[in-house]
């Protein structure tokens, strides 16, 4: 789950790290308040969840409260990335002497949290890893013991000549570690980091992602979730309690078990299609998974096809044949469908279609054959 800037920086400063203090508005009128209120210069940003709001015009350096307020008019209701601006952050404008780079990812390769730090900050650091990879140092940390003080020294000084930030930065990666693992966080980022003229350190950039699956020990977090910022169809598959993801191609699939999907999403490529979504509808028996599953795939205007591919295991195919039935009494369908099951009740499951005027093939193989060959024909003009 994606938090906002605002969210972010909220969290990180309560596990004492230094961020730079701002209130968020939805409206000039209140950014023009907050503005007043703190006194000073201050920084108005689109809380979207993307990177590179900068570029995008979708941060306003505002030197009056008025300025704030033209910024927050300007940024609010704009579109960086096709995500609508709904709230902007008014932070105090911060000096800038220098801007580092501090992150923290779960990384699958070295199956650890990794620590990238990086003078060169302000800009993505994949650019920077990409043009000039001596100025990043990466560190995977042993999730036994957490990021260790040596550690984190040593990373503070690849950052900073200087004791005095390296001896801040020390602690701000300590903190940042720290939070990283209590929040349940599979990204951290602050960029930039930035070097005050006074020399000091303070976050104006804050990026988390927080693992769904930490989730459930956070209720916290999980109420921070902004729906409106998240597609439409992957928050209804997760009141659903749909396992999905929503992807560009035209081959509706509706599967059961996490392998199978990824198996068939792979024999869609294979045979030169595109999957529109992953869907695990999971292992229960209830067609009503299976019609919740049906409307969220068929409201994406792209999907050309549906492929159902069930194995029946613990999932009973006479309960997704149900479930097939019942979706289409409710919603007829504009596209075609192609039913592969085989295992659990199929025999009670092929019947149940029959006496609807549907078919099920029982080879995978075919049926992936099938679905694509009718996503990739033309349409009748
Ligand atoms: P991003 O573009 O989405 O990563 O948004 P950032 O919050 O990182 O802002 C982009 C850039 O705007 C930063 O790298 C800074 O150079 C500049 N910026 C942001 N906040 C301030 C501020 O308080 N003062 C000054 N002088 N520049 C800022
Ligand atoms: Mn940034």
């Amino acid at each position: 789950m994606n938090l906002h800037e605002y969210q972010a920086k909220d969290l990180l400063r309560a596990a004492g790290l230094p961020m730079q203090p701002g209130e968020v508005a939805s409206s000039a009128a209140e950014a023009e308040a907050i503005a007043r209120r703190a006194g000073g210069p201050v920084v108005v940003k689109a809380q979207v969840h993307a990177g590179g709001r900068g570029k995008a015009g979708g941060v306003k350096l505002a030197a009056t409260p008025a300025d704030a307020r033209a910024a927050a008019g300007a940024i609010l209701g704009m579109s960086i990335k096709g995500l609508t601006v709904e709230r902007v952050l008014v932070a105090d404008a911060t000096e800038i002497a220098e801007e580092a780079y501090v992150g923290i990812i779960m990384d699958r390769a070295s199956k650890a949290p990794v620590v990238m730090v990086s003078a060169a900050g302000g800009m993505e650091i994949e650019t920077v890893a990409a043009t000039t990879p001596e100025r990043v140092r990466r560190l995977a940390v042993d999730p036994r013991y957490g990021l260790l003080p040596y550690e984190a020294a040593d990373l503070a000084w690849f950052l900073y000549p200087d004791a005095a930030r390296a001896r801040a930065a020390t602690e701000i990666l300590r903190r940042l570690y720290d939070a990283f693992v209590a929040c349940g966080a599979s990204l951290v980022e602050l960029n930039p980091l930035v070097t005050r003229p006074d020399r000091t350190l303070v976050a104006v950039d804050a990026k988390m992602v927080i693992d769904e699956n930490a989730l459930a020990r956070h209720p916290e977090i999980a109420a921070l979730r902004d729906e409106q910022a998240e597609d439409p169809s992957e928050t209804a598959a997760r009141r659903a309690n749909l396992t999905f993801v929503k992807l560009d191609g035209t081959v509706g699939c509706v599967v059961n078990g996490a392998g199978l999907a990824m198996a068939t999403m792979d024999l869609v490529k294979f045979y030169g299609g595109e999957p529109a979504n992953f869907l695990d509808i999971g292992g229960s028996s209830n067609p009503e998974k299976v019609v919740q599953a049906l409307q969220i795939i068929t409201a994406d205007p792209r999907v050309r096809v549906i492929l159902f591919n069930i194995f029946g295991g613990i999932t009973r195919t006479d309960d997704v044949a149900n479930g097939i039935v019942q979706a289409l009494a409710a919603h007829p369908l504009t596209v075609p469908l192609v039913i592969r099951l085989t295992g659990t009740n199929d025999v009670e499951a092929v019947a149940i279609l029959a006496a609807h005027g549907l078919s099920a093939m029982t080879e995978m193989d075919a049926a992936v054959r099938k679905a694509v060959a009718l996503a990739t024909t033309p349409v009748a003009a």
